[in-house]
This record gives structure tokens, C-alpha cells and sequence, in this order.
């Protein structure tokens, strides 16, 4: 079995943002040699999350304005977390959207279903964070 493992970084500009991050986990899983198996893609920080869904502007707009009325950055000390930090909200949000994905590798591809696409999300950006991709198979 091959085993391949490597962490991606990010710095979003912003506080928060979305990126699509498929080309690079295709770039890892051509590096990988993999024809058969499985690829996870995980955040590695507890205000970031990886997810699958549509690349489409608008519906990340909508996760913006969704995500901001389940858990508002403002006012910070509405959260006990909030102190020494102020990102509170980000751990939420990060919670709902989930820490990783696991993609099938068919025939040396990733075998999505329609539109489907890879994410970064950040929620506490304007610094370097990382995502590992682990693939595993033959
Ligand atoms: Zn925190």
C-alpha cells in the first residue's frame, strides 16, 4: 500500500474567507501515485474547517450571512471564550463546517459526484494555517 502525506498553507486576508482548494489535492494525489484508495483533507486548526460543496459566489455568500446569524463575531463578549481572544465565533462556525472530508480515488481521480469541489474555510484568518492531505492505496 502507498501511504502520502502532505500539509498545504494557507493565509487568507481576511477574517474570513473561502477557497478552492481541488486543484492542490489533485496535484497531491498526482505526486501520490495513487490509482485506488482514499483521500482525506483535514483542517488543522480548530477555527478553519474542509468541505465539500458547490463553486458558486453566491452560495458562499450565503454561508457568510447563515454562518453570521448562527454564531456573530460582534459583540465579542457575548462568548465566555472571547478574553485573551475574540474567536469565539470562529470555533463555532468551524464546528458546523466541519473539520475534513474523505474523497474516493478512482482510476487516478477524485470520484466527486456532480459540482462537487473541495474547500478551504477560514474563520479566524490573516495568518498561516495548514491543512494536511493524507492519501492511502495502491
Ligand atoms: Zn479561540
Amino acid at each position: 500500500m502507498k501511504s502520502y502525506r502532505r500539509e498545504l498553507w494557507f493565509e487568507v486576508p481576511s477574517r474570513r474567507g473561502f477557497i478552492n482548494i481541488t486543484p492542490q489535492v489533485e496535484e497531491c494525489l498526482r505526486e501520490s501515485g495513487v490509482q485506488e484508495g482514499l483521500v482525506l483533507v483535514n483542517a488543522m486548526h480548530i477555527t478553519a474547517s474542509v468541505f465539500i460543496n458547490d463553486d458558486e459566489s453566491g452560495l458562499h455568500h450565503d454561508y457568510e450571512v447563515w454562518l453570521e446569524k448562527l454564531a456573530p463575531h460582534e459583540p465579542v463578549n457575548q462568548y465566555r471564550h472571547n478574553g485573551y481572544e475574540d474567536n469565539a465565533d470562529a470555533h463555532m462556525k468551524r464546528q458546523i463546517m466541519g473539520r475534513e472530508v474523505v474523497v474516493a480515488i478512482t482510476d487516478g481521480q477524485l470520484d466527486f459526484g456532480t459540482w462537487e469541489q473541495i474547500f478551504y474555510g477560514e474563520f479566524d484568518g490573516c495568518r498561516k494555517k495548514r491543512v494536511l492531505v493524507k492519501i492511502i492505496g495502491e
